[in-house]
């Protein structure tokens, strides 16, 4: 076993030395954090803040979602600040030197929410009792009720959100900024970036922009620290692939999301690969597996193609990674490796596959170049 060992650590050594694609990990605890690091993980390309926001955070979640006035929704936040502070606090310790990519909150709203059946039958039963409900339920199921959309996949997502909840972003990247400050003050060396989701419009990311710098600059004065964090967009959208050269006006960096970027391409459910009629509709053999697995080079793949190009024809130079599943994917790291990307960034216990598919990738390129 002991020479397996060594083989491996071999071919990972010599990847590491030949690939161009950085490799980066997509986490949200600190745990997770430095699992990705002992597995060679270049920093974080994806840290999804929705998780931070369920267990007993939820209660403060309610609140925000369901306060009347401004002064109750901004106590709520006031409230969740310093818990996600701690969450980001941690996280940058544990990939100091690295750069770590946290998304602004991505989710539909409704999934904080409780189940509207749960809802119902219990101030049904209430009722039945004679009782009268309780009132924090009735004031939750008016709220459901109102924000009820057929399609939360398409709706009240990702940068919408931030644009339609007052103070959601500020609370993010207030809570970031002074992470980022006490890790600086502490002697440490974080680099956070903040990246926008779900991002279909440049004017979406300008305003969204315009907040994080505004916060960031007060965080700035109260702190004492100078804080430049690049400000990124996902591209997930075929709109924003599209206006990609637009976006990146705004943009400091791009990075694929690939699940939603097939989902939104195919206009197939990424929630719905389990279904009966996926298997039976791939049986077919129109496309060879499934989208989600491996990239779809003709149609999302394309998409990305003109993506990279007109992103780097507004910025040259623009850090571009991806942090869908794809991007630890064999097959589709050799994609992104042609396609010119700067980094792929994979679950954890990937980042070894992704990096010897990498290494290999580059050693074909130079192969084909050899033999011309
Ligand atoms: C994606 O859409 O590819 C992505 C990385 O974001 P999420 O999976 O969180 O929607
Ligand atoms: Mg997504």
């Amino acid at each position: 076993a002991a020479g397996v060992v060594d083989g491996v650590a071999r071919a990972l050594r010599r990847a590491d030395a030949v690939r161009r694609l950085e490799v980066r990990a997509n986490a949200d605890t600190p745990e997770d954090a430095a699992r990705a690091r002992r597995f060679g993980a270049q920093g974080i390309g994806l840290c999804r803040t929705e998780h931070m926001f369920l267990g007993d955070r939820r209660k403060l979640v309610e609140e925000m979602i369901l306060a009347r006035t401004d002064a109750e929704r901004d106590r709520a936040l006031a409230a969740l600040m310093p818990l996600q502070r701690e969450d980001f606090t941690r996280i940058l310790e544990a990939m100091d030197g690295l750069p770590v990519t946290i998304r602004l909150l991505d989710p539909p709203l409704h999934e904080f929410l409780p189940d509207h059946t749960e809802l119902a039958v219990r101030i049904a039963s209430a009722e039945a009792r004679g009782d009268l409900p309780d009132a924090h339920d009735v004031a939750l199921l008016t709220a459901v009720n109102r924000m009820h959309e057929e399609n939360p996949m398409l709706g009240l997502r990702g940068v919408r959100l931030g644009l339609v909840v007052p103070g959601l972003v500020a609370m993010q990247v207030r809570a970031i900024g002074e992470a980022v400050a006490r890790r600086v003050l502490a002697g440490g060396d974080p680099r956070a970036e903040i990246m926008v989701p779900l991002v279909g419009d440049v004017r979406e990311l300008r305003i969204v922009r315009e907040e994080v710098q505004r916060v960031l600059g007060e965080v700035s004065e109260t702190s004492g620290v100078a804080l430049a964090c690049p400000v990124g967009t996902m591209i997930e959208l075929p709109r924003a692939a599209l206006t990609a050269g637009r976006i990146a006006e705004e943009a400091e960096f791009f990075s694929f999301g690939t699940n939603d970027l097939t989902q939104t391409t195919w206009g197939f459910s990424r929630d719905d690969v389990e279904a009966e009629f996926f298997s039976a509709y791939l049986d077919k053999g129109v496309f060879p597996s499934s989208p989600f697995e491996t990239l779809d080079r003709e149609g999302v793949g394309r998409l990305v193609g003109i993506a990279v190009a007109e992103g780097r024809a507004t910025r040259p130079g623009l850090k571009i990674g991806v942090c869908g599943e794809h991007g630890g994917d064999p097959d589709s790291v050799h994609f992104f490796h042609a396609a010119g990307l700067d980094y792929v960034s994979c679950s954890p216990f990937r980042v070894p596959v992704a990096r010897l598919e990498a290494g290999r990738a580059a050693l074909e390129t130079a192969d084909v170049s050899d033999s011309r």
